[in-house]
């Protein structure tokens, strides 16, 4: 049944346990900044109890205008070369096991940023070696040169989201192409290392048109996928159209498996790294034939 008023699966609980609130003493004390704080995401409690949290690099003004998206539009500031440093010691005084990384499209700069993202990586993984990391990418305009440069500093999973089906990508993304994110994640499949993706549901896509992305995504080699519901994060956004019912979320999760994913996170507060520290595993996992 499609629902436009926000239904009750949706609401969501402040988190109590206890390596939360130690965690986010932690934050607060050493003024750290993650992306799961800063959005208010709601799996807050259960990440940090698994010693998982998500950061954002290369500044916090974003070079295009994703109708979905909440980051800021405009010319960013230049880059701050201590970045990836203080982002090193954030997830070393957070004791974090996993690390999510992400970053706002650069297309302002000459590399797009890919010289950054790798130094970025290195430099975590040199202050934390026992850190696992996966990095949430832009598409980098596909050149497969910069991918590349990610790639080449080896985090254990490499994400890069479809967000949406074929046929909406134009109208909810700001310049990327469907295709081209096809691209990025053949050559991160290919080079051997975790390849994932997502999409939010509740924008008007089609069941058949789900169906398609998560065939696109495996013919790629893409093993995660993640699925969770689009949220309206101003009125100047698209609109929710559809609230997705978590039986539906649950569909998906047991279509994708079948058809062959590893992982498949699908429930409606699912974000992209949600359970991620259990990605890293997923080439791994052998699909009976
Ligand atoms: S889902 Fe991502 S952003 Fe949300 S709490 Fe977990 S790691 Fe942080």
């Amino acid at each position: 049944m499609k629902t436009r008023r926000k239904p009750d699966w949706l609401k969501m609980q402040l988190p109590k346990n206890d390596d939360y609130v130690y965690m986010n003493n932690l934050v607060s004390k050493h003024g750290l900044h993650t992306i799961c704080s800063s959005g208010k995401c709601p799996n807050i409690g259960e990440c940090w109890g698994n010693k998982t949290a998500t950061f954002m690099i290369l500044g916090n003004i974003c070079t295009r205008a994703c109708k979905f998206c909440n980051v800021a539009t405009g010319k960013p500031l230049p880059v701050d070369k201590n970045e990836p440093i203080k982002l090193a010691r954030s997830i070393k005084i957070m004791g974090l096991k996993h690390a999510v990384i992400t970053s706002v499209d650069r297309d302002d700069l000459e590399d797009k940023g890919a010289s950054f993202w790798a130094e970025a990586i290195n430099t975590v993984k040199k202050e934390n070696p026992n850190t696992s990391l996966e990095v949430l990418i832009p598409d980098f305009d596909a050149k497969a040169e910069l991918i590349q440069k990610v790639i080449d500093a080896k985090p254990e999973v490499i994400s890069h989201n479809m967000e949406t089906s074929r046929r909406l990508t134009p109208d909810v993304r700001s310049r990327a192409k469907y295709d081209l994110s096809l691209k990025v994640l053949k050559q991160i499949a290919d080079a051997g290392i975790v390849a994932k993706s997502g999409i939010m549901l509740g924008l008007g896509e089609t069941r058949e048109e789900i169906l398609e992305v998560m065939d696109d995504l495996l013919a790629v080699g893409v093993k995660v996928m993640t699925i969770g519901q689009y949220l309206q994060p101003t009125t100047k956004h698209l609109p929710v159209l559809e609230y997705v019912t978590p039986e539906q979320f649950k569909e998906y999760e047991k279509i994708g498996l079948e058809k062959g994913f590893s992982f498949v996170e699908s429930t409606p507060l699912v974000r992209s790294s949600y359970h991620a520290e259990k990605h890293i595993n997923a080439l791994k996992i052998k699909k009976d034939a």
